[in-house]
């Protein structure tokens, strides 16, 4: 199977608008990547370019050690799946499945076999002799995971497959997709806005701002070692705490009221780094605290006036403020906690990032 290659790939559309600036990636055999990032941030862009169903303005793209700009689309050995299911409506299930093998003039006893065998996999054999306005979201997005399967193609490109269905097809899907992952070992490039499908699907993520790419890595890398205040902020829910200050003989002070957060026994070196950066933004997530005070080495102790929670069932999010400075904690939901209260939390030095406030880069 082909390694797929962007080298310094640009796209300026006509006009001028310029969606990618100087997009290096090397997505490797059978890998499931998904690029993620807000609207707008020129991600559709990106798996355009790799159909061929956009234009390339600058660099190359290779699949296979070979240069593909000029390919046509249906040249590439590539099948996509779009947002909307795009199924023709005037076709059973089974004709939909069938089409491309009977466009490539596949006889009929195979197109069968293959039908029978995809719609097994997907679970839509009871369908087969409906039209598509007769299945569900859910169902119909299947039909159009199985007419891209059918294909066998080497390479799959999803955009925003999951984001016509509700929440519990969607979770479904994710498995789902994985799992067709598994057993085809095709690779696949797959768009979304959603974070939690990036995390939950992805052997890789690749997180997009403005045309440019932030960060590209495992779930866990983006998650424990983001490069960037943005990447930091984009991945998890509710989002890292964040509190802009700066370092002075060893304590943190905020910039916003000057509370002053002492760090005994923090990593020295680490620290006198961030103490160069006139000013930081400390960050620590809402899901690595834990209740209460400790006396132990190595942890921050911090206490907030409770304002707001949000009861989820397995977890709690307790909001409230240090000072004039918003935070969050995660805890379990039986947690004691009462509005316009102190509730104590501490977090582990080694789960506290601190990011340049101007550059907005890891202070490593
Ligand atoms: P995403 O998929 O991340 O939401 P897109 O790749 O669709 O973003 O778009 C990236 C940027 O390029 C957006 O600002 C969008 O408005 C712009 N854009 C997309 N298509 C065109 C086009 N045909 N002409 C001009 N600008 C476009």
């Amino acid at each position: 199977m082909p390694e797929i290659k962007f080298e310094n790939v640009n796209k300026i559309y006509e006009n001028g608008y310029h969606a990618v600036h100087d997009l290096n990636l090397t997505i490797k055999d059978g890998e499931f990547i998904i690029l993620v990032g807000p609207s707008g941030c020129g991600k559709s862009t990106t798996l355009r370019m790799l159909a061929g169903l956009e234009s390339i303005s600058g660099g190359e793209l290779k699949i296979a050690n070979k240069v593909v700009n000029a390919l046509k689309p249906k040249e590439r050995g590539i099948a996509m799946v779009f947002q909307s299911y795009a199924l023709y409506p005037t076709m059973t299930v089974y004709d939909n499945l069938a089409f491309s093998l009977r466009l490539a003039g596949v006889d009929e006893d195979t197109i069968s076999k293959n039908v029978k065998a995809i719609s097994n996999v997907l679970e839509i054999e009871k369908y087969l002799p409906r039209k598509p306005k007769a299945l569900s979201g859910g169902q119909q997005q299947r039909v159009a995971l199985g007419r891209a399967l059918i294909r066998k193609a080497k390479v799959f490109l999803m955009d925003e497959p999951l984001s016509n269905l509700d929440a519990l097809q969607r979770v479904n899907m994710r498995t789902e997709i994985r799992v067709i992952h598994n057993i085809t070992g095709a690779t696949t490039v797959y768009v979304t806005h959603d974070q939690i499908e990036a995390m939950t699907m992805a052997d890789r993520i690749v997180v997009m701002k403005d045309g440019y790419i932030q960060q590209i890595g495992t779930p866990k890398e983006l998650y424990f070692h983001p490069t960037n205040l943005f990447v930091a902020g984009f991945i998890g829910d509710p989002q890292m705490n964040f509190i802009k200050g700066h370092v002075e003989d060893g304590v943190f002070i905020s910039s916003k009221d000057k509370t002053m957060i002492k760090l005994p026994g923090f990593d020295k070196a680490l620290l006198d780094r961030v103490a160069t950066h006139k000013e930081v933004i400390m960050g620590f997530r809402p899901e690595s605290c834990a209740l209460g005070k400790t006396e132990q080495k190595n942890f921050l102790n911090l206490s907030m006036i409770v304002e707001v929670s949000e009861m989820l069932g397995d977890t709690l999010n307790i909001y409230g403020k240090l000072g004039e400075n918003d935070l969050v904690f995660r805890t379990n939901p039986f947690t004691k906690h009462t509005v316009n209260k102190p509730l104590d939390f501490y977090v582990p030095y080694d789960r506290i990032l601190f990011f340049d406030s101007t550059s907005e880069n890891i202070v490593e």
